[in-house]
């Protein structure tokens, strides 16, 4: 094994720990060296790690560093160091959901900005202070490692000020009341990809959809995000895995007032109960499984589904003033021809056409050679996306 400097990504939800390893010097568009997940944190921490062409590198249960997150990290970077004998760690990337109004691009860790960030832990209580415990924990184990935040909501932050705003009154926007967007990541290395293979596109107005267990659309022009479906949190826009999307406010006054459910019995039903898992009767919140479901009501949550993503392109659409391309992306977007197909049918008023067989394949261009509007497929890699980050931000010399 050469040697090699190496960048970590980590991205924190609420039980996992997905992590990836990057070559410092294999270029903006090279593959992870190695990737991994420690899952099920809270109870039963269980470590996996394959390498870059899949194959099971390892897979252990770390039962004793339960609910402990430094514990993890030390394990986890102890692994690595390990088994990349002659490689060295030189700075270690977190995806942020949530970068408030103020952060426009990713920012190296300071005890100024982790401050600021325990104070943003208000605008997305259930996912920031996942984020938040690994960088602790790598600042006081490893204080001399450059670590750098990746904000999701920082790609969403060239939408005008019209798309931000919720129609309340103004000093709640003044508190950070308004809509920020997320899965930036995601777009922004969409928007990079579409750059390099389809320059012609990428300068014109494109719709991407990021389906996967959480989803979103968002509208680019020139690259650029001009409006997305997410807004103040992560349970607008459209139907996920099991949040609802969209949701008449006066349904939730109903729950609480009429119904009497708790303010966390609310936030239990949007975050876990509700959405694809909700629509088909607690079949799934897993389109895998709906897809082979023949239950009446699996069905219904697929059209739900792609209603929903239809009736959400319309209103992007008419952001962006028209459509030049549609991209799919994440779970769902990469592999399921299927919805791709139930998604299309509805848009075929926008100049959008499959090509059935190209669509089976799944890659790529899977338009019609006459459609009006580009469709194509792109596997969407936030880690990549991450380290390139990492390393920019890094390189860049920001002050630790
Ligand atoms: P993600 O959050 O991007 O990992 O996507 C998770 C979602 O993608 C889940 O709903 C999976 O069922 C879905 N998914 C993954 N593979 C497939 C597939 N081959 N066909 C349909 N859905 C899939």
């Amino acid at each position: 094994m050469k040697m090699a400097d190496t960048v970590l990504t980590l991205n924190a939800g609420s039980s996992s720990l997905k992590f990836a390893l990057f070559d410092a010097h294999g270029g903006e568009d090279a593959g992870a060296l190695l990737r991994g997940l420690v899952e099920e944190i809270p109870t039963r921490p269980r470590f996996s790690a394959s390498s870059a062409d899949c194959a099971p590198l390892a897979e252990d249960e770390w039962p004793d560093a339960a609910n402990d997150f430094p514990a993890i990290i030390d394990r986890l970077i102890g692994w690595i160091e390990a088994h990349r004998g002659d490689n060295r760690l030189i700075a270690v990337g977190h995806r942020v959901v949530h970068g408030g109004p103020a952060h426009a691009k990713p920012e190296r860790v300071t005890p100024a900005l982790l401050g600021e960030l325990d104070r943003l832990t208000r605008l997305a209580p259930l996912h920031e202070p996942q984020n938040i415990a690994p960088i602790r924990a790598l600042a006081e184990s490893r204080p001399e490692l450059p670590q750098v935040a990746c904000f999701d909501t920082a790609f969403h932050r060239t939408m005008p000020a019209v798309a931000t705003r919720f129609a309340l009154p103004r000093n709640f926007e003044t508190e950070g009341v308004r809509r920020y967007g997320f899965h930036g990541l995601s777009y922004e290395y969409i928007a990079g990809h579409l750059a390099l293979t389809a320059p012609g596109l990428a300068s014109g107005r494109v719709i991407v959809a990021h389906l996967g267990n959480g989803a979103s659309l968002c509208a680019l022009k020139a690259g650029k995000s001009i409006d997305t479906t997410m807004g103040f949190s992560t349970l607008d826009g459209l139907v996920m895995g099991s949040r609802p999307g969209t949701l008449d406010p006066g349904v939730i006054l109903h729950l609480l007032k009429e119904r009497g459910m708790t303010a966390d019995e609310v936030e239990n039903l949007l975050y876990r109960r509700s959405g694809l898992l909700g629509i088909s009767g607690g079949i799934s919140s897993d389109m895998r499984v709906l897809l082979g479901s023949d239950d009446p009501r699996a069905a219904e949550a697929i059209e739900l589904f792609t209603y929903r993503i239809a009736r959400e392109v319309g209103a992007l659409a008419s952001s962006l003033g028209g459509l030049d391309g549609f991209v799919f992306t994440a779970g769902i977007g990469e592999h399921s021809a299927m919805v791709r197909a139930l998604v299309c049918a509805r848009l075929g008023w926008l100049g959008v056409e499959l090509d059935k067989d190209a669509n089976e394949r799944g890659d790529g261009l899977i338009s019609a050679v006459q459609s009006p509007a580009e469709v194509r497929v792109i596997a969407t890699d936030e880690e990549r996306m991450m380290a390139s980050h990492v390393l920019r931000t890094v390189r860049a010399g920001h002050p630790a």
